[in-house]
């Protein structure tokens, strides 16, 4: 069973590989692959969660064997005691180790001149779980018979962080307050967040938005880079540009049995396309390589995520 949680590390750190993989032209398969990494991550994310919970049940039964035979300081009297404390340890130090590594992002307010004011987000993926693995495989390559195999699970793991630290999401989100006293509505929360992949290496010389050619870059497009604080600055401003309309109420009548059961409201709006954040280099317009806009509507104390349409057809002044 230990085995099957390697294979799910090695394919992690392959993954992250891909995904991290400079955006020059690699082949039609290793562009497939990354650019479904890219388009997937957050299903992908999901997914490597829920193995890691199981293989990190795996792992402490293994170190929980490896040490009831292995460790000569458990020898003697307390030893199942020991070995309780000291897995519950090795689970906590790779817990808080990985919320030092990804520590929660505080999002920063911020007065857009004569436009208002957004909320900034910067974070980067949790990487707890990876950790707590990561702790788990070291303490096994120390304890049990066989070492190589917990060092290769660890190799994968390092790797993995490291690629994940790397990767940023920038969320930016603003209100557009309703005056009309006649509505419900009280006011709608726009967010828009963005992927932002570290290139590995440079795409083109020199970020788009200063045009200094120092420090790392983020990547916007598949061709374009940015420093990190360019790009937020530009999105603060870029993010008054999506102006949703079309905002409908649409209330269902539930019946079970024939008898009624509560109405079922939901929201959606409209988005021009035009109006979303494309890269910033004049002659690109391509869209951000990975990101997502979501529309929440509070009316009176409910509040209800909207369902977006994007109209790609509106006239472009
Ligand atoms: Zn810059
Ligand atoms: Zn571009």
């Amino acid at each position: 069973m230990a085995s099957s949680s390697r294979a799910v590390d090695s394919l992690e750190a392959g993954i992250y590989t891909a995904l991290n993989t400079s955006l020059d032209d690699h082949g039609r398969v290793i562009n497939w692959i990354r650019d479904t990494s890219i388009a997937y991550i957050d299903k992908i994310k999901q997914l490597f969660t829920y193995a890691s919970l199981a293989s990190i049940v795996l792992l402490t039964r293994d170190l929980f064997d490896a040490l009831n035979g292995r460790a000569v300081f458990l020898n003697s009297s307390y030893r199942w005691y020991k070995i309780g404390a000291g897995s519950v340890g090795l689970l906590a130090i790779g817990y808080f180790g990985g919320r030092w590594l990804t520590p929660e992002a505080v999002p920063e307010t911020r007065n857009v001149e004569g436009r208002g004011a957004v909320k900034i987000t910067e974070s980067i993926s949790d990487t707890t779980f990876q950790t707590t693995k990561l702790i788990l495989n070291i303490s096994l390559a120390c304890f049990s018979k066989n070492r190589l195999l917990p060092l290769l699970s660890a190799t994968a793991l390092s790797y993995t962080i490291f690629k994940n630290l790397n990767i940023k999401w920038i969320v930016v989100s603003r209100e557009i307050i309703n005056n009309n006293q006649s509505s419900r509505i009280g006011k709608l929360r726009i967010t828009y967040s963005q992927m932002m992949i570290n290139p590995g290496k440079q795409t083109e010389d020199g970020c788009k938005e200063c045009a200094k050619e120092d420090e790392p870059k983020i990547v916007f497009c598949d061709s374009h880079a940015y420093h990190t604080s360019c790009i937020t600055d530009w999105l603060a401003e870029r993010i008054f540009h999506i102006r949703p309309y079309d905002l409908k109420k649409t209330v269902t009548t539930k019946y079970r049995n024939g008898v009624y059961d509560g109405n079922e409201i939901s929201w959606s709006a409209t988005v021009d396309d035009k109006d979303l954040p494309k890269c910033p280099h004049p002659e690109c317009e391509k869209p951000a390589l990975k990101s997502d806009l979501g529309i929440v509507v509070y009316e009176g104390s409910d509040v209800y995520p909207a369902s977006l349409k994007i109209n790609n057809n509106s006239d472009r002044a």
